[in-house]
C-alpha cells in the first residue's frame, strides 16, 4: 500500500490545477486519471468546440452568402477536407493535454492513470486501465479530491447510440451529416448547432421552453434566434421528442404551439445538460452530503466528510471550466493551510454561439430583487465604429447598477467577439467600480470596448453618442 499527502481524483480542469498548486506547495500529490489529463474541457468540451466553431464560422464566410460576399469579396466556394480540420482540431487538444502533462511534471505531481475507486475517505484503489492489466493498487491519504466531472445526460426515450449521439460524438464527426436534429438549444446545442449548419447541415433545433438560451435573459437569444433562422437552422421552440428511433433517425415531436410532427433525419445531437459524475467512483458510498445529484460543499470546496474535497462540475452549478480552476486553487490553498474561500462576486458565463453572450454578475431582474432600486442601460453596437467595420453590428452591451452609489452588479452582452468583454465585465464588478469609473476610463478607438463606456454613460443619464 502507497501513500500520499494528498489523492486527487480526476485531471480535468478542477483536478489538474488542484495538483499543480498543491505539489507547488511542497506537498506530496498524487493524481489518478482514467482518460486523459485535461479531462472534459481539453479533450471532449471546450477546447475542440471552439475548434470547430471558429472553423465553421470561417468556411461560412467564404460560400456565397457568407458575410465576405457584403464586403465584396468574391470567393471561389469553399471545400471542406473534415479529416484535415479534425486532424488540425485534434493538434489543438494534443498541445495543451501535452502542456498540462508538463505542468503536472514540472510541479512534482505523481500522475497514475488509471480508474480510482473510493473505499473510504482515506484509501482508494486503483485500476490500471492503460496496459489493460486489470491490476489493481491501493493508495491511502490524508486528503483525498473528488474531481471526477460530469457527463451528458441522456433521455430515456432516445439513449445514446445509433444514430444519436452526445457532444462526444458530435465533436468528431467523420463526415457532414445532410439533416441533423439538435435537442436541447442551451450551451452545447446553439454551440454545435450553428457550427453543423455553417458546414452545411440542415438543422433542427428542438427546445422544450420559449427561447433559445432559456436560463438567459430573452433579449439576449433574440439576435441569436435570429441569426439561427438566416443560417437555415429550423427552429422549434416549445416543443419535446415524444419518441425516437435511434436506428431510423424518426423523431416523434410534441409542441405547445404546433402539436404533434415526424421528423426524420441522419443525426441527433441530445444536449439537454449534464450530470455530475458524483455516483461513480465508488463516491457514492462514502454517504456525503449532497445538493440532489451534486456534492455539497463549503466555501473552502470541504465536503461532509473531514479531509475530503470536492471540486468542479461534481459540486454543482455552473458547471464550466473557469469555475472549477478557481474552486480548485482555493482547496490546494486550504489544504495547505492557507485562508482562502471561494466567494466570486461574479463568474461569467459566456455561449459561444452567434452572435456570442456572455453574462457576469446579476441581471435586471436578480439585481432588483437582491438591491430593490437598481438602474440598467443598454447601448447597441449598431452605434460602434469597430463593430460596423467588423460588419457585425448585430447585439448590445447592457449595465446593471445600483442607483443609489452606481456600484456595478452586474453586464449582459450579446454581439461581435463579445466573449473577450467577460474579463473586463468581471473586473469592474470585483472591484467594484461604480458607473462613473467606466465612464471616465479612457477607451481605444475604434473598439467593441467603447460600447461599455457608452452604456455606462446612458445608465448615469449622459449619453454622448446616443
Ligand atoms: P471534467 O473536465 O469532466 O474532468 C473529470 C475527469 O475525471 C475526467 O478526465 C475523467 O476521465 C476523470 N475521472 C472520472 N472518474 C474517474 C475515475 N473513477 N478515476 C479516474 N479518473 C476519473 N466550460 C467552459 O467554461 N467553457 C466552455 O467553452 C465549455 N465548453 C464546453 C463544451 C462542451 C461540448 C462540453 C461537454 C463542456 C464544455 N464546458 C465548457 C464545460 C467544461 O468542460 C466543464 O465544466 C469542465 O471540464 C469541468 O471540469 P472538471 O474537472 O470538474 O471535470
Ligand atoms: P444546457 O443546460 O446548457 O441546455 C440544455 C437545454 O436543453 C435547455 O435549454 C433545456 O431547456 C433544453 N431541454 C432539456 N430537456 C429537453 C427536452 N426533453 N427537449 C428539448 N429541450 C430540452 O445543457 P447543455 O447544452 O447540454 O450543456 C451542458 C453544460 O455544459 C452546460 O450547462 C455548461 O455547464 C457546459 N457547457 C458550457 C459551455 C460554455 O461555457 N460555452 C459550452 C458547452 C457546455
Amino acid at each position: 500500500m502507497q501513500s500520499t499527502n494528498v489523492l486527487i481524483i480526476g485531471g480535468g480542469p478542477a483536478g489538474y490545477v488542484a495538483a499543480i498548486r498543491s505539489a507547488q506547495a511542497g506537498i506530496a500529490t498524487v493524481l489518478v486519471e482514467r482518460e486523459k489529463a485535461g479531462g472534459t474541457c481539453l479533450n471532449i468540451g471546450c477546447i475542440p468546440s471552439k475548434a470547430l466553431i471558429h472553423a465553421a464560422d470561417e468556411f461560412h464566410k467564404r460560400i456565397e452568402s457568407g458575410s465576405l460576399a457584403n464586403l465584396g469579396i468574391v470567393a471561389s466556394p469553399p471545400e471542406l477536407n473534415l479529416a484535415r480540420l479534425n486532424e488540425w482540431k485534434s493538434g489543438v487538444v494534443g498541445r495543451l493535454t501535452g502542456g498540462v502533462y508538463a505542468l503536472l511534471k514540472q510541479a512534482g505531481v505523481r500522475v497514475i492513470h488509471g480508474k480510482a475507486r473510493v473505499l473510504d475517505g482515506k484509501t482508494v484503489e486503483v485500476e490500471d486501465v492503460e496496459g489493460q492489466t486489470g491490476k489493481r493498487q491501493r493508495l491511502v491519504c490524508q486528503h483525498l479530491v473528488l474531481a471526477t466531472g460530469s457527463e451528458p445526460a441522456e433521455l430515456p426515450m432516445l439513449p445514446f447510440g445509433g444514430k444519436v449521439m452526445s457532444s462526444t460524438q458530435a465533436l468528431n464527426l467523420e463526415t457532414i451529416p445532410k439533416t441533423m436534429a439538435v435537442i436541447g438549444g442551451g450551451y452545447i446545442g446553439l454551440e454545435l448547432g450553428t457550427t453543423y449548419a455553417k458546414l452545411g447541415t440542415q438543422v433542427t433545433l428542438i427546445e422544450a421552453r420559449e427561447h433559445v438560451l432559456p436560463g438567459w435573459d430573452p433579449e439576449l437569444s433574440k439576435p441569436v434566434q435570429k441569426r439561427l433562422r438566416e443560417l437555415g437552422v429550423e427552429l422549434l421552440l416549445n416543443t419535446r421528442v415524444e419518441s425516437g428511433d435511434a436506428v431510423t433517425g424518426e423523431l416523434k415531436l410534441k409542441s405547445t404551439d404546433d402539436g404533434e410532427r415526424t421528423l426524420q433525419v441522419e443525426s441527433v445531437l441530445v444536449a439537454v445538460g449534464r450530470r455530475p459524475r458524483s455516483r461513480d467512483a465508488g463516491i457514492e458510498g462514502l454517504l456525503l452530503d449532497m445538493d440532489g445529484p451534486f456534492i455539497r460543499v463549503d466555501e473552502q470546496g470541504r465536503t461532509s466528510m473531514r479531509q475530503v474535497w470536492a471540486i468542479g462540475d461534481i459540486t454543482g452549478e455552473p458547471m464550466l471550466a473557469h469555475r472549477a480552476m478557481a474552486q480548485a486553487e482555493v482547496v490546494a490553498a486550504a489544504i495547505a493551510g492557507q485562508r482562502r474561500r471561494f466567494e466570486p462576486a461574479a463568474i461569467p458565463a459566456v455561449c459561444y454561439c452567434d452572435p456570442e453572450v456572455v453574462l457576469s454578475g446579476l441581471t435586471p431582474s436578480e439585481a432588483k430583487s437582491q438591491y430593490g432600486d437598481v438602474v440598467t442601460a443598454s447601448y447597441t453596437f449598431s452605434h460602434n465604429g469597430r463593430a460596423l467595420t467588423l460588419d457585425a453590428a448585430e447585439g448590445f452591451v447592457r449595465v446593471v447598477a445600483k442607483r443609489d452609489d452606481h456600484r456595478i452588479l452586474g453586464w449582459q452582452a450579446v454581439g461581435p467577439n463579445v466573449s473577450e468583454l467577460a474579463a473586463v465585465f468581471t473586473h469592474s464588478i470585483e472591484m467594484c467600480a461604480r458607473l462613473e469609473d467606466v465612464a471616465a476610463t479612457v477607451h481605444a478607438h475604434p473598439t467593441l470596448s467603447e460600447v461599455l463606456q457608452e452604456a455606462a454613460l446612458k445608465a448615469l443619464g449622459t449619453p454622448l453618442h446616443g
